[in-house]
């Protein structure tokens, strides 16, 4: 439970979410090891642990296309025809055993959290197993097979609002931000590295969103090897801009790993901490705020990124020694928490840092236009 000044915190986790997610192949085992680090540091103790109520056909349906959530109930792995390619499901989206419930499973939890929000039972909820945000509405992406953020949004806007959708994922949050491209509803703000070849390769500083969502879309593009510094300059230089202009009822973070030193898919040199002074910048917002992962395939920093962010959401210290527990020799040979910057050199330059700045803040300002508000 949450101490008595603190916050309350909600988190979701039950042994079932764990088992399904623990089968996605690209990160086999994460959402357990996660847990159990999680545990280790005995962080549950800090908030209300909370199950996860799958969520039903009508639940995913509320975002994905009749056809696509037909073709999710119906898959099964050893099926090998051509549906599969159009519905995304494939190279890096492979069909796999009960496909459908693990779907149902990770949806259902991001909305038990932002239940939690909308209740008014906690100020900030986390899911670590959800933030799949590539998934669009027809078909599976990057990983990516149902948009439980989409879905968990759509719970917000019961009582909230004004949504703020911030993706610190190492990939553009295409499918969050597609799914609101064209309302005024939900603001996406999306941080990542856009280069040639870089999945998914959208999300230019100049892309703002469509037709009545127009200036509801922001994008921060960077180049490979961000560190911490520039990471967090890029931050602070938006946030708060932008939360001046736009006062948001409710935030949702998604903090997909993958920017993290070391990570095998992304290009980022960032480490925890970088992650931490972000967290700190949202919560001076004092907004409910659904924390959720993402991407992030060197499953021990992902594990130490979410139990680090865990820790700064519910204000307790860790020790950086890791406690014995049942993943314990995955952290060898330091067994400590921190995670070592990398030797890649950053691409970004103070200059072009400044020249993205300067792109959203004009962005920033024509929202501010549109809503007849001084900068
Ligand atoms: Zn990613």
């Amino acid at each position: 439970m949450s101490t008595k000044n603190g916050p309350r915190v909600t988190f979701v986790t039950d042994a079932r979410l764990l088992a399904l997610c623990d089968r996605v192949p690209i990160i086999r085992h994460r959402a357990s090891i996660t847990n159990s680090l999680i545990c280790a540091y005995n962080l549950l103790d800090q908030v209300k642990v909370v199950p996860s109520v799958p969520a039903s056909e009508e639940d995913i349906r509320g975002f994905h296309s009749e056809e696509y959530v037909q073709f999710l109930k119906t898959a099964e792995a050893d099926r090998e025809d051509v549906t599969e390619e159009e519905f995304g499901l494939g190279f890096d989206c492979p069909v796999i055993d009960n496909l459908w419930p693990m779907v149902c499973q990770i949806a259902g939890a991001s909305l038990t959290a932002a239940r939690a929000l909308t209740s008014g039972q906690a100020n900030y909820a986390i899911n670590w197993y959800g933030g799949w945000h590539h998934a669009q509405r027809d078909s599976a992406s990057g990983f990516c097979y149902v948009n439980d953020i989409v879905l968990a949004i759509r719970q917000l806007h019961v009582k909230f609002d004004k949504v703020l959708y911030i993706d610190l994922d190492v990939h553009h949050g295409d499918g969050v931000e597609n799914a609101f491209l064209f309302t005024p509803k939900v603001m996406t703000l999306s941080f990542h590295q856009l280069e040639a070849g870089f999945f998914p390769g959208t999300g230019e500083k100049h892309d703002v969103g469509c037709g009545k969502g127009r200036h509801y879309t922001l994008n921060v593009p960077y180049r490979v090897g961000i560190n911490n510094k520039q990471f967090i300059y890029l931050f602070e230089s938006i946030l708060y801009e932008l939360c001046e202009v736009y006062f948001p009822d409710a935030i949702v973070c998604q903090c997909g790993a993958d920017a993290i030193s070391g990570d095998p898919i992304g290009g980022g040199n960032l480490t925890p901490d970088a992650f931490k002074s972000c967290i700190q910048h949202i919560r001076n917002l004092n907004k409910p705020t659904l924390f959720l992962g993402g991407g992030g395939y060197n499953k021990v920093n992902a594990a130490k990124l979410w139990t680090v962010i865990t820790s700064a959401i519910v204000d307790k210290q860790l020790s950086t020694d890791i406690p014995e527990h049942r993943f314990f020799p995955l952290y060898g040979p330091s067994f400590e928490l921190e995670v070592s910057v990398g030797l890649r050199k950053s691409e970004n330059s103070q200059k072009s840092l400044d020249e993205t700045i300067n792109t959203v803040r004009e962005n920033i300002g024509k929202l501010a236009e549109l809503l007849g508000k001084k900068t």
